[in-house]
């Protein structure tokens, strides 16, 4: 029984109810896991953040149901774009993080991000209806030796919060000058 009860909170906690994706917390670890192997290898690891856009109007249009239909749906599209090695965890509300764990480019993660995007434009299915969705991305890459886990964290959040910027249903890779300019 005990065993039984640790083993449904252990899955709780590593899996989101919703999407099924993986959750904060095992991205995190994940995360500086591939930091780990990537300072060991001297390869470069990617970060993803996805966030859909103006997701409170179709909450507010369609219903928080149909808001949850589209959080699956991107979520499984996501899942879909990528590699059975990388990690896509749904970080909480409409906001998605994927690991690229081994990149032999660095310029692999702006082409996922690419695909991505145009991959989550497509309109959703809810009841007869076709909701309109997009998503934006930021993107930051690391070697192993420079970065942590937080930073790679705020610097693809910083990316992603520009690609919003930018008019949205587009991807923004990191620049660190767009950051101090803003500070
Ligand atoms: P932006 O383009 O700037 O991202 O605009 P937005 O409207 O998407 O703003 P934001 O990302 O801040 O909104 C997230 C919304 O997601 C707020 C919350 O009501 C909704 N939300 C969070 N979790 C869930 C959920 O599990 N189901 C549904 N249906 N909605 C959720
Ligand atoms: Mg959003």
């Amino acid at each position: 029984r005990i065993h039984e009860s640790e083993e449904r909170f252990r899955h709780l906690a590593q899996h989101d109810t919703l999407t099924g994706l993986a959750t904060r917390l095992v991205l995190e670890d994940r995360l500086n896991l591939a930091l780990e192997t990537a300072r060991r290898h001297e390869t470069t690891l990617g970060l993803l953040m996805l966030d859909i856009d103006n997701f409170k109007q179709i909450n507010d249009r369609h219903g928080h149901r149909a808001g949850d239909v589209v959080l699956r749906v991107m979520a499984s599209r996501i899942v879909e774009t990528v590699r059975k090695s990388d990690t896509v965890a749904r970080m909480g509300g409409d906001e998605f993080v994927v690991l690229l764990p081994d990149m032999k480019d660095p310029e692999n993660a702006e082409g996922i991000a690419k695909k991505l995007v145009a991959t989550l434009s497509a309109p959703v299915s809810f009841q007869s209806r076709e909701v309109p969705v997009s998503v934006s991305v930021g993107v930051c890459t690391g070697a192993g030796d420079e970065l942590d886990g937080d930073a790679l964290l705020t610097h693809v959040d910083a990316a992603m919060y520009e690609a919003k910027e930018h008019g949205r249903n587009g991807y923004q890779v990191y620049r660190p000058e767009a950051v101090q300019a803003r500070a």
